[in-house]
């Protein structure tokens, strides 16, 4: 496989580096040599995932993968992953596709450790980089574990998210270990509108907030509505049983 650093290296050291660019060099490069690479793509929930998948899975095998000890609470974290779940079914179904579904543990101490001393930072502070590399960091792990040749994030479609931290986080990691990071800027090329009309298309249902307890109190966030809100979809879902046994393990989902 291919290693996208040999693009960056290229570039002059002071030039801020479009990411962008860099995915679309690798994939000529993957075209010119007739690749098909597995990718293990990591993704928070549904709406950032759409159009990441309809981009990558023309030209690669893709699998989403799910890993968000960050989320809270825990009835919120099952209906996010439900909705993706959903979606990825839906996707299949309406484009012939083979997009495989991975669930971490859920394992919501590990993400409160690790951010801990930046719990009052602004969203987008110290507090969201930890948070973008612990996440990064499991999707680096499992993409090795399972054999994957590329492992990257969809929050690079989110324009909430800083992409540079989120690809120099991933250029990183790669060095770790033995597979390669897929360097994104998914906003781009109109990727982040086009996934807000995905989720009109499909229906997707779209958070009010980032995920942890932190943004949410910022955000002046009713908790107790979320969870109540959270537990009714979760209760009426044909999925909620198998999905509740699987957060302490993780596991393959489609
Ligand atoms: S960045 Fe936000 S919208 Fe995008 S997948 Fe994560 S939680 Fe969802
Ligand atoms: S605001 Fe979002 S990215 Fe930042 S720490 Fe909270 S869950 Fe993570």
């Amino acid at each position: 496989m291919i290693d996208s650093k040999q693009f960056i290296n290229t570039r002059h050291k002071n030039q801020k580096i479009n990411y962008d660019n860099v995915l679309k060099e690798l994939v000529k490069e993957w075209k010119k040599q007739e690749l098909r690479p597995k990718l293990l793509i990591h993704s928070c929930c549904a709406p950032c995932s759409t159009y990441v998948l309809e981009y990558l899975s023309e030209i690669s095998d893709v699998t989403i993968f799910f890993s968000n000890s960050n989320i809270h609470p825990k009835e919120e974290y099952i209906k996010r992953m439900l909705v993706q779940k959903d979606f990825i079914e839906e996707f299949n179904k309406r484009n012939n596709a083979n997009i495989g579904f991975i669930a971490d543990e859920y394992a919501p101490s590990k993400f409160i450790k690790a951010v801990k001393g930046f719990e009052n930072e602004r969203e987008g502070g110290e507090r969201c980089h930890i948070c973008y590399e612990m996440r990064l960091d499991s999707a680096a792990n499992k993409a090795q574990e399972l054999g994957f040749d590329y492992f990257a994030s969809a929050l690079t479609l989110s324009p909430k998210k800083n992409a540079q931290v989120i690809n120099e986080s991933g250029y990183v990691l790669q060095e770790k270990i033995e597979v390669f990071y897929l360097p994104s800027d998914f906003k781009k090329n109109n990727g982040y509108r086009r996934s807000i009309e995905m989720c009109e298309d499909y229906n997707i249902y779209r958070q009010c907030y980032c995920g942890c307890v932190f943004a949410a109190a910022d955000q002046g966030i009713d908790m107790k509505d979320v969870n109540k809100n959270a537990k009714e979809f979760n209760r009426n879902h044909k999925d909620f049983e198998n999905f509740k046994s699987l957060l302490k393990t993780g596991g393959n989902i489609i």
